[in-house]
């Protein structure tokens, strides 16, 4: 039922590597610890349900997503696990978690209580995993809370805590004060809540940069994201950890031309043909694809294995490189058809995520997921 390919530029997954970094993530846990793979934005833009697929082929436990919609692609996709929604949803949603068993976190007593009421209702429990705010200031029950929380649901017979969570803010400097804090936090405020004689279920809290940096706090389950997809966290994981990219990003040569020296190409005339000979070479790829248009004659693409220059304002579905004398004085002129690299290897050179987030002033993590909004997906 799939359309035919129907431009020439793609989104290149490499599943052999996202099964390496997923046996390496499993590999950092004991037996009874599980892995927890997030899977939201759609994989990181690499694709939720063929990636979750081959995740769990190699060991993963729970998927993890960021709306209600994308657990429902999960189930409708086939996959069986247990499946995380990292927020709480508007309460109009409680009846789609519940019929596709998708579980919420939970961190208001509105919330809690609606789909408590819900479940029951239904004659269902519904799972949830509570949240608990220790330093990043983004969701989450309070740390000094979390006993008046459980015990303002505790009455609800139609909900169950599966799980209790936190989510760090620096987990990339683990030496700083404020890692260390939010550690602290959460394993006091998660002994209370078992003193008190709360299910806690399964503790968890590391993302991928913890998990590679801390086992201390590996507890019941991690949640690992960008690095299953190869891409690392930050410069101190680098040496320590491995990883293989997995998305590549290609697009095929769809016209070629040789304008006259003082030309103009693309909108504004950002960029005029100088007095040497250039070929200009236009690419069916654009902003809206996730090439972001402030990269627009800062960034190279890769054309047999040689870097050569993007020219003039990145459009919304396409673009234009140009091939000029390079300074050994040889020019490889490009075809129709031929394929360029934005993302990826070709020979020896490589232009790689983070590159491009540097350039753009952002992080890895921005431009695979832009990458992955449009562009066909290829899994190779
Ligand atoms: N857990 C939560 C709550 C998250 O929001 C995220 C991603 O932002 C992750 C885990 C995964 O983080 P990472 O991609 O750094 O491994």
């Amino acid at each position: 039922s799939r359309l035919p390919q129907d431009r020439w530029s793609w989104v290149e997954i490499n599943q052999g590597a996202l099964r390496r970094n997923t046996r390496a993530f499993k590999n950092l846990l004991n037996p009874r610890q599980r892995l927890c793979c997030v899977v939201k934005a759609d994989a990181y833009g690499h694709g939720a349900v063929a990636c979750a697929k081959i995740m769990y082929a190699t060991g993963a436990d729970m998927f993890a997503v960021a709306t209600v919609k994308e657990g429902v692609e999960l189930r409708e996709g086939g996959i069986v696990s247990p499946i995380l929604l990292l927020s709480e949803p508007p309460a109009e949603s409680i009846d789609l978690l519940l019929e596709h068993d998708i579980m919420p976190s939970v961190y208001t007593f509105e919330f809690a209580l609606a789909y408590g009421e819900r479940a029951s209702q239904l004659g269902k429990i519904g799972k949830y995993h509570m949240v608990i705010e220790t330093g990043m200031n983004r969701i989450g029950v309070h740390y000094a809370d979390v006993i008046e929380f459980r015990r303002s649901i505790h009455f609800h017979r139609g909900i169950q805590c599966d799980g209790v969570f936190t989510h760090f803010a620096t987990a990339d400097e683990q030496s700083g004060w404020d890692y260390k804090l939010q550690c602290k936090r959460f394993d006091e405020a998660v002994a209370a809540m078992k003193d008190a004689g709360f299910e806690c279920g399964i503790v968890h809290c590391d993302n991928t940069p913890a998990s590679i940096l801390d086992p201390s706090t590996h507890y019941d389950m991690i949640r690992a994201g960008i690095g299953l997809y190869g891409l690392q966290p930050c410069e101190t994981t680098r040496p320590i950890f491995p990883l293989d990219p997995v998305m590549s990003v290609r697009a095929r040569v769809t016209r070629v031309a040789h304008p006259a020296m003082g030309e103009g190409v693309g909108y504004g005339f950002t960029y005029r043909v100088p007095r040497t000979r250039v070929q200009i070479c236009t690419l069916p790829i654009g902003y809206a694809d996730g090439l972001s248009r402030t990269l627009s004659n800062r960034m190279d693409v890769l054309y047999q294995g040689e870097r050569i220059r993007q020219v003039g304002n990145i459009c919304m579905d396409q673009c234009m490189v140009a091939i000029s004398e390079t300074s050994m004085g040889r020019m490889p002129e490009a075809n129709y058809g031929d394929v360029m690299t934005i993302i990826g290897r070709d020979g020896d050179a490589e232009i790689t995520m983070d590159e491009m987030a540097r350039l753009r002033g952002t992080i890895n993590y921005e431009v695979a997921c832009g990458f992955g909004m449009r562009l066909d997906k290829v899994y190779v």
